[in-house]
C-alpha cells in the first residue's frame, strides 16, 4: 500500500465478483445435496443466476456494492450470468453500483449450457444465449460503459463461442474474465484456451489448470474451500496473482487472512508480504483505486504481519474518486436501511421463483 496516514489505506479492489448472489442468502435448499463441483453449479448457482430479473439484478448488486464500500473495497470487478435476463443486466448493475457509489468493471459471462431452457453438456455450438451475451457487452462497453468479456467457463461454452469471446475482447480491446479450471471438470481449459488467452485475460481460480496461461491468476480461497475444490497454489505459476471474493461478499483484507492461512497451510515459511502483494497487484486493473481513500479503524494498516492476525477492521471514512462514500462510519450516497429491506424483499420474491 501507498504510505498514506498509518490508519489509511488506498480503496481496495475484488477482483473476481458476483454481486447477483448477494440474494443467495436465504434461498430454499436445492432439491438433492450437492456432493460435488458439478452438482454445486447445477443445484445452487444455475437455478439462482436463471431465476434473476432486471429487478433482483438491480437490488443484489445494490447490497452487494453497500458491503464492498463498509467493507473499504472501492472496485469490484463483476462477472454476472442472468440466462433469462440478458438485455439490460449490465445496465442494472452499473445503476445500483453508481447508486451506492463504488466503481465497477463489469462482465457478462456467456455459456452454451443453456440450450432452450434445457442443460447441455459439452456444446458444440454457439447458442442464442452466448450470442446475445455477447451483443450485452458490446453494447455496454460501446455505450461508455467499463467491462471485461465475461465467459463461464471452456467446460460450458464450445469453440466457437470461446473464439467469438477473444475475438470480440479482442477487438474492443478489453480483456476476457473467465473461470479457469475450477474443479475437474474444467481441466482441459489450458489445451481450449491456449491459442486464445493473453495477458489482458482474468483467469479465475486456476485450481486444475494443468499448463500456464497468459493473463492474470485471480485466486479465491475461501470459495475454494466452501467448493471442496482444494488448494489453488496460485504461486505455481510465474503469472500475475490478484484476489478475489467470487461472491462471498468484498471483505478484501478478511480474504488476504484466509489467503494467507491457505499458503502457509501449504509452506510454513511463507509470509503476509506475499499476499498483501496480491491485494497491491489489482492496481495494475484498477489504478483508479488508486485515488480512494479508506480510512481504517485500526492504526498499524501498512504492516502485513499486524493485519494477518487482526480480524475486524472497518472503515471509518471512504472516499471514492473525491466524494464521501461514507463519512465517520455512516453511508452518505443511500438509505443503507432501504437498500437492505429492498433487497431482502427482491430476495423473497426471487426464492419463491426457486420454490416453484
Ligand atoms: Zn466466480
Amino acid at each position: 500500500m501507498t504510505l498514506l496516514a498509518s490508519n489509511q489505506t488506498e480503496g481496495l479492489v475484488c477482483s473476481h465478483h458476483h454481486l447477483y448472489s448477494s440474494l443467495a442468502r436465504g434461498m430454499p435448499a436445492p432439491p438433492s445435496v450437492p456432493t460435488n463441483f458439478r452438482t454445486i453449479l447445477e443445484n445452487i448457482w444455475w437455478r439462482l443466476d436463471a431465476a434473476l430479473d432486471l429487478d433482483s439484478i438491480y437490488w443484489s448488486a445494490a447490497l452487494g456494492a453497500l458491503e464492498a464500500v463498509r467493507s473499504g473495497c472501492t472496485t469490484t470487478i463483476d462477472h454476472h450470468e442472468s440466462p433469462m435476463a440478458i438485455e439490460g443486466s449490465l445496465d442494472a448493475i452499473a445503476r445500483a453500483c453508481d447508486d451506492v457509489g463504488v466503481r465497477h468493471v463489469l462482465a457478462y459471462g456467456v455459456t452454451d449450457r443453456w440450450n432452450d431452457g434445457v442443460l447441455t453438456d459439452s456444446p458444440t455450438r454457439m447458442s442464442d444465449g452466448a450470442r446475445r451475451g455477447l451483443v450485452e457487452t458490446e453494447r455496454y462497453i460501446s455505450s461508455g460503459g467499463r467491462a471485461m468479456v465475461g465467459v463461464h467457463a471452456s467446460f460450458t461454452c464450445s469453440d466457437e463461442t470461446l473464439e467469438a469471446a477473444a475475438d470480440l475482447a479482442r477487438r474492443l480491446a478489453v480483456g476476457v474474465h473467465i473461470h479457469v479450471a475450477e474443479g475437474p471438470d474444467d481441466k482441459l481449459a489450458a489445451q481450449r484456451l491456449a491459442h486464445l488467452a493473453d495477458d489482458s485475460w482474468l483467469l479465475v481460480h486456476c485450481v486444475y489448470l494443468s499448463d500456464e496461461l497468459p493473463g492474470t491468476i485471480v485466486h479465491n480461497p475461501r470459495s475454494n474451500m466452501n467448493n471442496a475444490v482444494g488448494y489453488a497454489h496460485p504461486t505455481r505459476f510465474p503469472n500475475r496473482v490478484v484476489l478475489g471474493t467470487d461472491g462471498i461478499g468484498a471483505d478484501m483484507f478478511e480474504e488476504a487472512r484466509i489467503a494467507y492461512a491457505r499458503l502457509r497451510e501449504h509452506d510454513v515459511t511463507a509470509t503476509p508480504d506475499t499476499v498483501w502483494q496480491w491485494l497491491e497487484n489489482s492496481y495494475a486493473l484498477a489504478p483508479e483505486s488508486r485515488n480512494d481513500v479508506v480510512s481504517w479503524t485500526y492504526d498499524h494498516m501498512h504492516e502485513p504481519w499486524r493485519l494477518a492476525f487482526t480480524p475486524g477492521v472497518t472503515p471509518t471514512d471512504v472516499v471514492i474518486d473525491g466524494r464521501a462514500v461514507i463519512k465517520e462510519g455512516r453511508v452518505t450516497t443511500v438509505d443503507v436501511d432501504e437498500v437492505r429491506a429492498k433487497a431482502f424483499e427482491s430476495g423473497v420474491r426471487l426464492h419463491k421463483k426457486l420454490e416453484s
